[in-house]
C-alpha cells in the first residue's frame, strides 16, 4: 500500500485508541532498516509507523554530508516507493527535534511537504515531533501551537513532548534533575492551548519515568497511572472528545504488564529502537564471530568473498530485525488490525 494519507493515519489512531492497541513506530537509519521495519509490519498484519531521527537522517544523508533533512527525505521517499509492494499502511513521522534544531530538520521537511500539496503530490511525512521538554512548559506550548497551526494547514499531525524522557538519545542526554513524570496539571495546560487549534491533530509524549535506551530489570520505574491520572483529569475538565491519544517513549526493555498497562490508558504509538537496532546488529556480530576467516584474510588466506559481501550479513539483520517488529506487533496487539482490505 502507499503511505497512510492523512485520513487513512487519523483512522489508523482512532482504531488503535479504541481497539486499545498501540502500533510500533521504528527508528530506522537505511534502506535495509526501513525494509526489515516494512516485511515486520505486513507479516503481522499490522498497520505502524517508520520514524527517522535527527542523527539517523544526518547518518542516512552520508558521513561528509550530515544533512539530517535530506536524510530524512531519502529514506522518506524509499519508503514511499517501497510500501507500495506491502499489503499494509505504514506512516512515516520524525522523531524527536529539539528547539533548536527546528529550522535544521522538521522546516525543511514540511516545507517539502507544502511544495509537494501545491504540486498535488501526498505529503512527504505524515507527522513530526517537537521535543520541547527541555524548554519551560510556557515555552514549550507556545512554540507546539505555532507549529500545529502550521502543521494542520498540510495536514500534518505534531507530536509533542510534556515531561522528559531520561537516558539518552541521538547524543541528547536528560538532566539528572530531569521531570520524568508528567502531572496532570501539565497535561490539562497542554489541552487547554492546543485544542484552540480547531480540526487538528496532536500526539502527547506524557513521560511516566520512561528512559531511552535499554537497562537491567528493576532499573526503571514506569509508573502507566500517571498516564490514567492525566486522561481523567482532562476528561473531567473538557469531556470525552479531549482524551489525549498517547506516545511512549523509552519503551525498550519494558515488562509487557507496564506496555498493556499503558496501551489501556490511551497509548497509541510506542517508540522502538533500541531493541530493533539490538537486533540488527546481533546477526551481524553472529555472522562475523562465526566467519571470522571468511570476512577476514587471515595468515595471508584471501578470505571468502561469500561472507565478506556486506549484502550476506546486511540480509542476516534485515531479517532479525523482521522478527523483532513482529515481536513489537505482538506485544503491543497490533497483529492483524491493518486498515487495508486486500
Ligand atoms: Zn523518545
Amino acid at each position: 500500500m502507499p503511505v497512510a494519507d492523512y485520513k487513512t493515519y487519523c483512522e489508523m489512531l482512532d482504531r488503535a485508541r479504541k481497539g486499545h492497541f498501540a502500533y510500533p513506530a521504528i527508528n530506522v537509519t537505511s534502506l535495509t532498516s526501513a525494509n526489515a521495519v516494512l516485511k515486520g509490519l505486513a507479516d503481522s498484519k499490522s498497520d505502524g509507523i517508520i520514524q527517522v531521527s535527527t542523527g539517523g537522517g544526518a547518518f542516512a544523508s552520508g558521513a561528509s554530508v550530515k544533512d539530517m533533512a535530506l536524510g530524512a527525505m531519502s529514506i522518506a521517499e524509499h519508503v514511499h516507493r517501497a510500501a507500495e509492494r506491502y499489503p499494509v499502511y505504514v506512516a512515516l513521522h520524525t522523531d524527536h527535534c529539539q528547539a533548536d534544531k527546528l529550522d535544521k530538520f522538521v522546516m525543511p521537511l514540511v516545507e517539502e511537504t507544502e511544495r509537494r500539496r501545491a504540486a498535488g503530490m501526498p505529503n512527504l511525512f505524515n507527522s513530526h515531533m517537537f521535543d520541547g521538554s527541555a524548554i519551560p512548559l510556557k515555552d514549550n506550548i507556545d512554540l507546539s501551537v505555532k507549529l500545529l497551526e502550521r502543521f494542520h494547514r498540510s495536514e500534518l499531525i505534531l507530536e509533542i513532548e510534556a515531561g522528559v524522557v531520561g537516558g539518552e538519545e541521538d547524543g541528547v542526554k536528560a538532566e539528572a534533575s530531569a521531570k520524568l513524570y508528567t502531572t496532570p496539571e501539565d497535561t490539562l495546560e497542554v489541552a487547554h492551548r492546543l485544542n484552540t487549534v480547531k480540526g487538528a491533530r496532536y500526539l502527547l509524549a506524557a513521560t511516566f519515568g520512561n528512559v531511552h535506551g535499554v537497562y537491567k530489570p528493576g532499573h526503571v520505574k514506569l509508573k502507566p497511572s500517571i498516564l490514567k491520572d492525566c486522561q481523567d483529569a482532562v476528561v473531567k475538565k473538557f469531556g470525552e472528545w479531549a482524551l489525549f491519544y498517547l506516545v511512549f517513549h523509552g519503551g525498550s526493555g519494558s515488562e509487557l504488564k507496564d506496555i498493556h498497562e499503558a496501551i489501556d490508558y490511551g497509548v497509541v504509538k510506542m517508540n522502538i529502537d533500541t531493541d530493533t537496532q539490538y537486533a540488527f546488529t546481533r546477526a551481524i556480530a553472529d555472522h562475523m564471530f562465526r566467519h571470522y576467516d571468511g570476512v577476514l584474510k587471515v595468515d595471508g588466506e584471501v578470505g571468502s568473498k561469500k561472507t565478506y559481501d556486506p549484502r550476506t550479513y546486511m540480509a542476516l539483520a534485515e531479517a532479525s530485525m523482521t522478527e523483532r517488529v513482529k515481536q513489537a506487533c505482538s506485544d503491543l496487539k497490533s497483529v492483524g488490525t491493518t486498515l487495508f482490505k486486500g
